[in-house]
């Protein structure tokens, strides 16, 4: 006979570890509201660390991001964006880059503009709130600063040569520079994780930064790829800095990448530390909509859990994270069965030409939701009162081709989490 599952009651049930689960639980922790999340590494180890909020205009950068969401409704109808005041989204925004900033990680705050940022490749690209230890490299692409850009015998995903010959016409000041680092410099593959745990350790910084300063030359400041540290990149790059005597920027290099890895590393330790329940590495298996409340169901090495939940948010991403699937017979949502707005048939998913400015329709298909963020059924009626959705989940975007993945994660988060205080009295 199986035994009885195990139970735990809860005020929110958060389901995805997601940018949007983890904004939701840091926004149900600030209101007191207990909250219980789970879900596997999604799509959150990927990002480069840069948050954005609105980048990209069929195919055109944009300067003024509030001004773009401004105008939102009129070129993407429905769009999850263009349903939340800016007051929302500015406040969202500012909650979660000062959240992170306090758990460990310090964000430049969004501004009035955006700001183009460095990628691994030598290209920049538009977001809005940008890692400190990011920060100097944005200035010094904006002031064209002599720059030296340094990468390491071995080092996989970032070549500082292709990174200054992509910028060379944008950037006349650049240089690089290929070093061995330290215990690391014997020709074989090396990986940026290794590195940025090994200068956490301070005789490694210190062997690291002689090494820089023997090839800095004229330049006012170092461009490295993201090796600062894992767990407290704002006191490596501070150390470095110290240690090198001029500036230091931080390029993300090619994902999987130690950004993101910082991100998730970061919430996934200290969350829990400030009252919320993590469950990682476990996916809902079974939903049952109660009338009062919302179980959700896992399995983990001693058997059956229950998660007795009064409200959820189901924040579980689209394809790479699985919760959409595509079929031969058109897109599913995975765990609920939530009715799914996507094309007519799977030949209108893409269009011809990859690179359509105006992206593949397949990329704004979604879970279509209320103005609380409830998910609808198929008539329009809310699914369940207690039931509501945020992030990429969402129906009417294309936060790939828009440059709107964090924004929307956050945003749509904070309004999903306003639902859930009102349904749980805070
Ligand atoms: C390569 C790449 C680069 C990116 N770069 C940036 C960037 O530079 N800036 C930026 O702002 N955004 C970036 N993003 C987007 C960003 O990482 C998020 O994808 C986006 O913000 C959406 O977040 P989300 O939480 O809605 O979904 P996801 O991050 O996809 O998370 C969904 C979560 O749901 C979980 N889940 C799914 N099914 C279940 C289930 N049944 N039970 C429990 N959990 C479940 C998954 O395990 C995962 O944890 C990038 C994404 C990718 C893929």
């Amino acid at each position: 006979m199986n035994p009885e599952p195990r139970r735990i009651t809860t005020d929110v049930a958060i389901v995805g570890t997601g940018l949007a689960g983890f904004a939701a639980a840091v926004f149900c922790l600030d209101r007191g509201i207990a909250a219980v999340q789970l879900g596997h590494a999604g799509a959150l180890t990927y990002t480069t660390g840069y948050f954005d909020l609105l980048g990209y205009d069929r195919g055109r950068s944009i300067d003024d991001p509030w001004r773009a969401l401004a105008d939102l409704g009129a070129t993407w109808p429905g769009h999850p964006l263009a349903r939340l005041p800016r007051s929302t989204i500015e406040q969202a925004f500012r909650r979660f880059a000062e959240a992170i900033g306090d758990l460990g990680i310090a964000y430049v705050p969004p501004g009035a503009t955006n700001v183009r940022a460095l990628l691994p490749t030598g290209l920049a690209k538009t977001t809005s709130s940008i890692p400190r230890t990011m920060a100097a490299g944005a200035a010094a692409l904006a002031e064209k600063k002599r720059t030296v850009i340094v990468d390491f015998i071995g080092l996989v995903g970032f070549s500082a040569k292709e990174f200054v010959t992509n910028f060379a016409a944008d950037w006349p000041g650049l240089s690089s520079a290929h070093i061995g680092f330290p215990d690391l410099d014997g020709g074989a593959e090396a990986y940026p994780e290794v590195m940025a745990r090994a200068l956490e350790v301070r005789a490694t910084r210190e062997r690291l930064a002689a090494r820089i300063r023997a090839v800095v030359g004229d330049a006012d400041c170092v461009g490295l790829p993201a090796v600062l540290g894992v767990h407290a990149p704002d006191r490596v790059h501070a150390a470095m800095e110290e240690l090198v005597g001029v500036p230091i920027f931080e390029i993300p290099t090619m994902p999987p990448a130690v950004p993101g890895l910082r991100l998730r590393e970061l919430l996934e330790q200290a969350m829990p530390a400030r009252g919320l329940r993590l469950v990682s590495q476990h996916k809902a298996t079974r939903v049952d909509l109660r009338p009062d409340r919302i179980d959700f169901g896992y399995r983990d090495n001693f058997g059956e859990v229950v998660i007795e939940a009064r409200t959820a948010i189901l924040a579980t991403g689209r394809f790479l994270s699985g919760g959409l699937v595509a079929e031969r017979s058109g897109l599913r949502e995975t765990l609920i069965g939530l009715p799914v707005e996507q094309p007519a048939g799977r030949g209108d998913w893409h269009r011809d030409d990859c690179f359509d400015v105006r992206g593949h329709p397949i990329n704004r298909s979604g879970v279509v939701v209320d103005d609380d963020f409830r998910p609808l059924d198929h008539d329009g009626v809310p699914v369940h009162p207690g039931l509501f959705a945020a992030g990429a989940i969402l129906a009417g975007q294309d936060w790939v081709r828009q440059r709107c993945g964090a924004g929307l994660a956050i945003a749509t988060a904070w309004r999903a989490v306003d639902g859930v205080a009102r349904m749980s009295g805070r």
